[in-house]
């Protein structure tokens, strides 16, 4: 299959890259590492007239620590170079764990962080990391620059809080408190598929071993990440044991998610694997949290 006709513009610069989008907006997309838009274009799901490739904006493709004990990562950093970064893996391990569960390597060496994020597939890892470490997203346009934090950046099935004519440029991921621990881990049918189900976790625990925040997200059983809050709310307050753990992951699966039926799994086996994954990335994360995990 070939894409419907047309025009191309490499830009050298964001400003020249926002400006553009000025002018075409609603008629350009945006191209990063093509892994998603292309076959897209080439099935003619997707037909712009304007094709802005972001490939020239290496200022874009920088990993750097921040300030406040973070990390920056650039929209045209690549899933590889996110992967491999000693940065991600000190300040960010959750980023660095859910890596290699993205596709195949020759996917990651093209396909980029900021792609994968405003491209929103409700299947990705990547929105769902976003969302459980609270990290903001920094947009570009014409009009100058705002950052929008992870609970209002997806809007729904591949919709993002971007508009039309904004650049995804940056996200920015907070420091873990102490006594934190993370997990991510998901089913699919193959190694590289998309996931049927997936979970992420990040648990925070205080001096007493009270569990102090706990954040559950869920990919591919909605039109987005799922938070599951009440699994959050019930694990809350409490020193974590199995039963606690098992008590949020039956509350994920029963009010948190409602997933759908599709040609890959029905609803009835989604919700199996929410609770599931939802224990096991719980009960993993808090061991790290302890100091007896991996
Ligand atoms: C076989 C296969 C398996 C895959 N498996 C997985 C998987 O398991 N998990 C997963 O998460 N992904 C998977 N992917 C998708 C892959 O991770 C893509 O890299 C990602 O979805 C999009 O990133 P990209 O850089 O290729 O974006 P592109 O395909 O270039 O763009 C995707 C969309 O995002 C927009 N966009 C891109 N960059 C920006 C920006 N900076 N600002 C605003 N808008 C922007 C584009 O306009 C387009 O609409 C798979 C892809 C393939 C082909």
């Amino acid at each position: 299959m070939k894409p419907a006709p047309f025009d191309y513009h490499a830009p050298k610069s964001v400003d020249e890259a926002v400006s553009l989008l000025a002018t075409h907006g609603y008629s350009a997309k945006l191209l990063a590492g093509g892994q998603s838009l292309i076959p897209t274009m080439n099935f003619r799901l997707a037909q712009p007239s304007v094709l802005i490739d972001l490939n020239g904006l290496l200022d874009l493709a920088s990993i750097r620590p921040g300030n406040d004990g973070g990390v920056r990562i650039g929209a045209m950093s690549r899933h590889a170079q996110v992967e491999h970064s000693a940065v991600v893996a000190e300040r960010a391990p959750l980023i660095h764990e859910a890596m290699p569960l993205i596709a195949h390597p020759q996917i990651r060496n093209r396909g980029t962080f900021g792609g994968s994020i405003a491209h929103a597939d409700p299947a990705s890892e990547l929105p769902a990391v976003l969302i459980t470490l609270q990290g903001r997203v920094q947009a570009r346009s014409q009009r100058g620059l705002r950052w929008i934090e992870a609970d209002d950046f997806f809007l729904g099935l591949f919709t993002t809080a971007l508009e039309p004519e904004e650049l995804l440029t940056e996200v920015a991921f907070p420091p873990l408190a102490p006594r934190s621990g993370w997990s991510v881990q998901e089913v699919s049918r193959r190694h590289g598929d998309y996931a049927l189900v997936g979970a992420a976790a990040l648990v925070e625990l205080d001096a007493a071993g009270v569990c102090q925040t706990a954040r559950l997200t869920f990919f591919g059983v909605g039109d987005g990440p799922v938070a599951a809050k009440e699994a959050a709310a019930a694990l809350k307050g409490a020193k974590p044991s199995p039963e606690s753990i098992a008590n949020a992951a039956g509350l994920a699966a029963s009010l948190d998610v409602d997933p759908n039926n599709d040609i890959h799994a029905t609803s009835t086996y989604r919700r199996h694997l929410v609770r599931v994954l939802g224990g096991r990335t719980l009960a993993a994360a808090f061991a790290r949290a302890q100091g007896t995990g991996g």
